[in-house]
């Protein structure tokens, strides 16, 4: 079978537009708000709402690689700064919540905001992570209860680490999609997901977390006390399908978890193409300055000619095209409508090593000027780390990747 690499005319296009978005909008701010952390960085905000958001305006009848497109465009971002990318106001990963549970009237209802002309800049969010549940995220602690006499569901419990929770809990517009169990009983059956528009009564910003890396990205502690949404805003159906027994995993007929963990197809390839950006940020600034210095990198020498540097670059350059290829995989599957669990867990699990790899390798090869503020390489190497750690660890995804290529549900395997 003949193997296509070539990107369509659409997506070539793309990845030149948010190339220049990276160079000429967010690196001239990358290190303000890397050292300003929580201030709102207003320039790149406003720019994303009455631009950026819009796509390259010169692309014509140029078809585009769908869900390939939205990965290029997340590596160039990131490429530019992947703080200031989980800062845009986007639907995020609340929006592909909404896409992958919701039922059409849902989809609309909640991201049609996010395209309309003028207004002010939104944000979308999506809070799973709770204080005693991350990985686990069965073990959800925050409870849904159906109030029969208002038709609304009510809603109790604490979210933590949620990326641009600030925005869309507090923006009017915006939305937070929250998972919560309906019925504590059914274990996974009793997932659901619900859409809080920001500012709904009995939904509380804590706080934002100070952190390491990414620091342009709001990631917020939410608190909820009898907040209450219409029954509407539950994605997908409301039926509880309990647990058989003999079986392990989420239940393959309960759209409700499933729904939920369906988010996770989408949004790891392009977590998997953030961490690409990053990497090939620090690397192709390694090779332009080993360049200026007169270091020739021989791609095509015998290994044993290669010198300690070269071989270092290379294998950089090698880990970092794995990562991506692996992305452009999961991402093309889902294109195609191919079921891409595993695909999608492989691209996060080696893109979020890789990426970490090459960043320290970076500011190692670089010596001590790697290590200072003068320049982003120590800031990449924080940025990095992230993207082995959200939307599933690294040992998550392996588990994940090891349970699809043996065939083991997740009691055998855990
Ligand atoms: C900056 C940032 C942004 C985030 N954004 C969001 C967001 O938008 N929404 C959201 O809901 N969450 C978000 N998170 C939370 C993130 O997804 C969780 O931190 C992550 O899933 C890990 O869960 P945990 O923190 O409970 O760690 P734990 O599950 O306690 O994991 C701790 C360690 O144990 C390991 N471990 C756990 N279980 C196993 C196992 N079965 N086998 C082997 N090793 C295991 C983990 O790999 C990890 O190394 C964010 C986190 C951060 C730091």
């Amino acid at each position: 079978m003949p193997i296509d690499f070539e990107l369509s005319a659409g997506s070539q296009i793309s990845l030149e537009h948010y190339n220049k978005i990276a160079r000429e909008q967010m690196r001239p701010i990358s290190r303000k708000y890397d050292l300003e952390e929580h201030t709102l960085p207003t320039e790149w905000v406003d720019y994303w709402w009455s631009e950026g958001r819009k796509g390259p305006q010169d692309k014509g009848a140029f078809q585009n690689d769908g869900f390939v497109t939205v990965c290029l465009q997340a590596e160039e971002l990131c490429w530019g700064d992947a703080g200031l990318y989980l800062r845009m106001p986007t639907p995020a990963l609340g929006g592909s919540a909404v896409s992958a549970a919701g039922t059409k009237e849902q989809r609309s209802k909640f991201m049609n905001a996010f395209r309309e002309e003028g207004g002010h800049p939104i944000w979308g969010a999506m809070a799973i992570t709770e204080p005693n549940a991350g990985s686990d995220s069965a073990a959800i602690e925050t409870t849904a209860d159906y109030d029969e006499a208002t038709g609304e569901y009510v809603l109790n419990g604490t979210k933590i680490f949620c990326t641009a929770g600030e925005g869309a809990a507090t923006v009017d517009g915006g939305f937070v999609v929250v998972w919560a169990t309906i019925d504590k009983s059914a274990g996974r059956g009793g997932i659901k997901s619900f859409v809080v528009p920001a500012n709904t009564p009995g939904m509380e910003l804590i706080g934002c977390e100070k952190k390491l890396g990414i620091r342009a990205s709001d990631t917020a502690t939410l608190r909820f006390e009898d907040c209450r949404v219409p029954a509407e805003n539950l994605l997908g159906s409301s039926e509880v399908k309990k647990k058989d027994p003999k079986k392990s995993g989420a239940n393959p007929k309960d759209k409700g978890f499933k729904g939920a963990m369906a988010t996770f197809d989408a949004s790891r390839p392009i977590v998997a193409a953030m961490a690409t950006g990053i990497g090939r940020a620090a690397l192709d600034f390694l090779k332009e300055e080993l360049e200026r210095q007169g270091v020739e990198i021989r791609y095509d020498a015998p290994p044993r000619e290669l010198t300690a540097i070269e071989r270092d670059v290379i294998e950089m350059e090698a880990e970092l095209r794995a990562a991506r290829l692996l992305t452009w995989r999961a991402a093309w599957m889902m294109n195609s409508g191919k079921p891409n669990n595993l695909e999608a867990s492989m691209a996060k699990a080696k893109a979020g090593l890789a990426v970490t790899k090459i960043t320290q390798k970076a500011v190692q090869l670089l010596g001590p000027v790697g290590y200072s503020k003068k320049l982003l390489v120590e800031k990449w190497m924080r940025d990095a780390k992230i993207n082995d750690i959200y939307e599933g660890t690294q040992q998550i995804n392996q588990l994940i990747v090891a349970r699809r290529i043996l065939d083991y549900p997740s009691a055998m395997l855990r």
